[in-house]
């Protein structure tokens, strides 16, 4: 695999995108916005200084590397990609459009990862006319600094995309645990009921944002609260996402917090903007 295709340059893609040049990797980074491009190369090629300086091993040729990564608008221009990640907003919607178009443009060969965060990738095997090498990989951010991703089996994926899938992930240090497709699949079913509840606490007074997430730091070694997770996946991410449970499984309990639906109104979406339950300006 010589080139990896990256669609969506936001906050994963990007991430994605540094982690696959500290490793060498040829990357094809494509989003829809001109200057979300712009920001991304920025972001990439300044990751080889405060990669470092996190703590990140960082080769003497990241700049070399990251020199090489081709910015695009085009779904097109991944026609030499031999492996796609899609990493665009969590909306059926926008992503469903997707699917067919880099069908069309890939070699038939080419495996496509969705990384999602709650949608059945069931469904976007079935927009292709190659399901079988269709899977899921949930990527876990700041994708640089997550060893271990959850690899999503769709009704159709074979045992070789999984394998495919497995030598993707170990050339760039990660490891996979495979489970079933099912809606928020593991960790975002758990994760996403338990941020959705922990909004409802601030919203009903029962503590500030502040003491809920010293709670979980605290009592239960967490390194982080659900709130400042929240905030730093990015509030209208996690809002999706829950709308994504509820429709998924049509069980009430999935019900977004009406207090997080006005903070996304109103912009507030977490770190990436500034303003979450916490500010960053
Ligand atoms: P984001 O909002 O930061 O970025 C999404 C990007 O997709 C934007 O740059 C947007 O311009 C682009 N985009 C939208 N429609 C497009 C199209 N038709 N063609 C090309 N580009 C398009 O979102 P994100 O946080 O990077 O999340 C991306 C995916 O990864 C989502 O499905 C999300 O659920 C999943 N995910 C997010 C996290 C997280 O912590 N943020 C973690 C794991 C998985």
């Amino acid at each position: 695999m010589n080139t990896i295709g990256v669609i969506g340059a936001g906050v994963m893609g990007t991430g994605l995108t540094q982690d696959l040049v500290r490793h060498g990797r040829e990357v094809v980074l494509v989003d829809r916005d001109e200057q979300v491009l712009e920001r991304a190369r920025e972001t990439v090629e300044r990751f080889g200084v405060l990669g470092r300086l996190s703590g990140v091993q960082i080769g003497p040729d990241y700049a070399e590397h990251a020199a090489r990564v081709r910015y695009t608008t085009s779904l097109s221009d991944l026609k030499t990609a031999e492996f796609v990640v899609e990493n665009i907003t969590e909306n059926w919607a926008l992503k469903k459009e997707i699917y067919p178009v880099i069908d069309e443009v890939c070699d038939e060969r080419t495996v496509f990862a969705a990384n999602t965060s709650v949608i059945s990738i069931t469904r976007f095997g079935n927009l292709t006319r190659r399901p079988d090498r269709v899977l899921g990989i949930h990527f876990m951010n700041p994708v640089p600094f997550k060893p271990t991703v959850e690899v999503i089996r769709g009704w159709h994926t074979s045992e070789q995309t999984l394998e495919i899938a497995a030598r993707f992930l170990d050339s760039f240090g990660k490891r996979g645990i495979v489970v079933r497709d099912s809606p928020g699949f593991v960790s975002n079913r758990v994760l996403m009921g338990t941020v959705n509840e922990a909004v409802y606490l601030v919203q009903e007074g029962v503590a500030s944002a502040a003491d809920v997430d010293e709670l979980f730091r605290s009592c239960f070694g967490h390194t982080m609260g659900p709130l400042e997770t929240a905030d730093l996946i990015g509030l209208d991410t996690i809002l999706y996402s829950i709308e994504g449970l509820y429709e998924g499984f049509n069980d009430a309990k999935y019900r977004p917090c009406p207090l997080l639906k006005r903070m996304v109104d109103a912009g507030l979406h977490g770190r990436k903007s500034g303003q979450g339950f916490y500010s960053y300006r």
